[in-house]
């Protein structure tokens, strides 16, 4: 990929998933790598498999629902390495797979604070480094779920529809300075996001073993296309390609988005989903 060696790449949520593929990816491609996460000691594991492969790499916590938290983070990808050329805005949460009626309110505002005002903080922390260099390229991780609507997944599906107009919107503020801000709209990838959804590691609250159970039956039940169909084959049914992605197919995105291949290329989402999109 043309443009990405030698240059300073940040990416969040890179202790799991999609993240972690991107991070990785970024340094194999010659790039040194903030990664940032909310989860220190998964973090940390994602910098030792890119040192261990022999690229460059240093962790930074952050919990991008918190603007000031993520100017540190942005601060410190400075100092470490110099600039910062490319951005992957990626952190974000599942909790609920539950119809409108039934979310709560607090559960509606922890989502969308970490996965739209999220995207925000970093864009807000980020553009400035970037036009003073003269130059970026940002990539937000939006979903399919921000194309199209998703039965059981409002705030989820309303965060990242909100992803996508933001994306456009800072493309066109930010498309004279020297700065690309595109998307990518994975379909169901292999990640542990539904731990999220069950009570887990992903940002959630703890949950009683008995609201897990309900959330995981309503999934069951209603899943039209889950994000995740190892255990369920509704989503593989609903994937043209009849497989569900690797994480490293969405970082192979977002590397070209990035490189200068991508040079005429900003505002769009790009739809990484096996065929979906065109159903
Ligand atoms: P994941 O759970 O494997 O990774 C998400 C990472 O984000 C974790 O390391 C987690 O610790 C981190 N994170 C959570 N809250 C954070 C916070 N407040 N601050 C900083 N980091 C935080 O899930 P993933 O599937 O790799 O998700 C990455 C992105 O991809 C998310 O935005 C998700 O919505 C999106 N996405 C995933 C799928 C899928 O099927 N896996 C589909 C569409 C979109």
């Amino acid at each position: 990929m043309r443009g990405l060696s030698g240059k300073t790449a940040l990416v969040t949520g890179a202790g799991s998933g999609i993240g972690r593929a991107s991070a990785r990816r970024f340094a194999e491609e010659g790039a040194d790598v903030v990664v940032a996460d909310v989860i220190e000691e998964t973090g940390r594991e994602t910098v030792g498999l890119i040192e261990d492969a022999g690229g460059n790499a240093r962790f930074v916590e952050v919990d991008v629902s918190d603007l000031a938290s993520v100017e540190r983070m942005v601060d410190i990808a400075v100092e470490t390495y110099g600039s910062l050329d490319f951005a992957h805005n990626n952190a974000g949460i599942l909790t609920d797979f539950v119809e409108v009626t039934e979310l709560e309110e607090e559960r509606w505002d922890r989502l969308i604070d970490i996965n739209l005002k999220g995207i925000w903080a970093c864009l807000k922390a980020e553009l400035p480094v970037m036009v003073e260099q003269g130059h970026g390229a940002i990539v937000n991780t939006a979903s399919e779920a921000g194309l199209v609507g998703m039965g059981g997944l409002a705030s989820y599906s309303a965060s990242k529809h909100g992803v996508v107009g933001l994306t456009k919107t800072v493309a066109l503020e930010y498309a004279t300075r020297g700065v690309r801000v595109n998307a990518i709209a994975p379909g169901p990838t292999k990640t542990n996001i539904q731990s999220g959804l069950l009570g887990g590691a992903s940002g959630s609250s703890p949950t009683s073993l008995r609201e897990r159970v309900g959330t995981a039956i309503k999934l069951l039940r209603t899943a039209i296309r889950t994000l995740r169909a190892d255990f369920d084959t509704s989503a593989m049914r609903d994937v043209p390609m009849d497989r569900i992605a690797e994480p490293e197919e969405m970082a192979g995105a977002v590397a070209f988005l990035c490189s200068s291949d991508a040079s005429y290329i900003t505002g769009h989402t790009v739809p990484i989903d096996g065929g979906q999109a065109a159903d």
